[in-house]
């Protein structure tokens, strides 16, 4: 099976970061450059670990691409990358579109290296457009948390 995990409220708190933007007018760029204080969300990380040795486990998260290495950082620090650095699917920094957009747009790149059907792919997500968004697409999807910010 093939395991997609998203990052920011899945595997990564970001309580602490939010404030960010829930001010006018929102500040992504302090909110994104936080995520290295992140703190583990440790029942859905113990979920990643089992189910890695026996399948493959990537990463699809809307942080855009200049956090790149300290998202890399991050997961290995927290004990989650034991895979190639291209497991890691992000946003263009440039792209300021809907997660929900980049998160199909990477589905896309997931399914041209790795072609599954898609009864054998699921998705781990806590933000409830991106969650549909999945579902719609015919992935089984855990929504572990309601994601609504
Ligand atoms: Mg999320």
């Amino acid at each position: 099976m093939l395991y997609i995990f998203d990052i920011d409220g899945t595997l990564a708190d970001l309580s602490h970061r939010l404030h960010h933007i829930e001010k006018t007018p929102k500040d992504w760029g302090s909110f994104h450059e936080a995520c290295v204080d992140d703190k583990l969300i440790v029942p859905v990380a113990e979920v990643l670990r089992a189910l890695h040795p026996t399948n493959t486990v990537v990463f699809s998260t809307a942080r855009p691409h200049s956090t790149f290495e300290a998202t890399w950082n991050w997961l290995t620090t927290n004990g989650l990358a034991w895979e190639a650095t291209d497991n890691l699917y992000m946003r263009k920094s440039t792209d300021h579109r809907h997660a929900g957009i980049i998160k199909s747009e990477n589905l896309d790149r997931i399914l041209l290296r790795l072609p599954l059907p898609l009864s054998d792919i699921i998705a781990f997500e806590d933000h409830t457009p991106v969650v549909e968004m999945y579902r719609a697409r015919g992935i089984r999807t855990f929504q572990v948390d309601r994601g609504d910010y």
